[in-house]
């Protein structure tokens, strides 16, 4: 059975029930966190609550009522829930209106919706010598606030779906010649043993293991260049990651078709040394 909650109260997946006027199934009017869970405890919690306050923030969309409940609720979820690993998706649209308008309601109260699902153990962890990541680069067709997470994904599905088609495990947004980010990741690339990750800007989400992974990086005393990454430059890499909340850290080893040129064995791979401690700060 899968415990979801809605608003103020725990429903089973089966009685959740959300209206079609609201702004979320209408326009797409919302926000979202995804936070995993490891042995039932929230990993970097605060930062994913900080960026679902930013999101709001910089939307309008109004804090929801229970808004200082929810690492209570989340925490009542994932033991109803019972998987000890979860990813738990936290979804705040603008709300229910009385009519379809693009202008809101000024009175409209936001919809809260928690839902969790159990978190796959990254499979590079069960098996680091799995072949990498294949994915392919497209054209970044997204709008220009990528640093909010909305639910508005269509764009990100859209490429998701043409790699999957192909057989590819994911996609590289690039602009211009220079790579903004995955659809649902960031992407970090080594040169002569220089970590270089795109720089935060209204061109992606300022992600929150792209954060952790630089402070892990900092903490073994390397620096990591915060700076534009070449799509040319990207194939000749010595390493490429992608990082997000659910995947962790995955090496990417072909991209649009062309095999990188990786020389380390998996033991030698700083992804792999990152993946080893990677609850070490926690
Ligand atoms: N960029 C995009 C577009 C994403 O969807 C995600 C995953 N939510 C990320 C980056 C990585 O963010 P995080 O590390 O906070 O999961």
């Amino acid at each position: 059975m899968t415990w979801t909650y809605l608003n103020k109260e725990f429903l089973r997946r089966e009685e959740v029930k959300i209206s079609p006027f609201d702004r979320g199934f209408l326009f797409g009017d919302g926000v979202y966190e995804v936070i995993p869970v490891y042995e039932e405890k929230p990993f970097l919690l605060e930062d994913h609550l900080g960026r679902l306050g930013r999101s709001l923030n910089s939307t309008g969309i109004k804090n929801p009522q229970k808004w200082n409940d929810i690492p209570g609720i989340i925490h009542e979820l994932v033991k109803k829930n019972t998987f000890s690993n979860q990813s738990v998706y936290v979804q705040v649209t603008r709300g229910e209106d009385s009519i379809r308008n693009h202008i809101p309601d000024p009175k409209v109260q936001p919809t809260l919706f928690i839902t969790s699902s159990e978190l796959k153990v990254n499979p590079y962890r069960l098996d680091p010598e799995r072949k990498g990541l294949e994915v392919k680069t497209l054209e970044d067709p997204r709008w220009n606030r990528c640093d909010i997470k909305a639910v508005t994904l269509l764009s990100n599905i859209m490429a998701m779906n043409e790699a999957n088609l192909e057989g590819k495990d994911g996609v590289i947004f690039c602009t211009n010649g220079e790579v903004t980010e995955g659809a649902a990741s960031n992407v970090f690339a080594v040169f002569d043993n220089q970590v270089i990750t795109t720089p935060e800007s209204n061109q992606i989400l300022s992600g929150i293991t792209r954060k952790h992974v630089i402070s892990l990086l900092n903490n073994k005393g390397i620096e990591v260049q915060e700076r534009v990454l070449k799509l040319e430059d990207i194939y000749k890499a010595e390493e490429v990651w992608v990082t997000s909340s659910t995947q962790e850290i995955q090496p990417v080893t072909k991209i649009d078709g062309r095999e990188l040129d990786i020389k380390k064995s998996y033991k030698d791979s700083l992804w792999h040394e990152l993946l080893t401690s990677y609850f070490s700060l926690a």
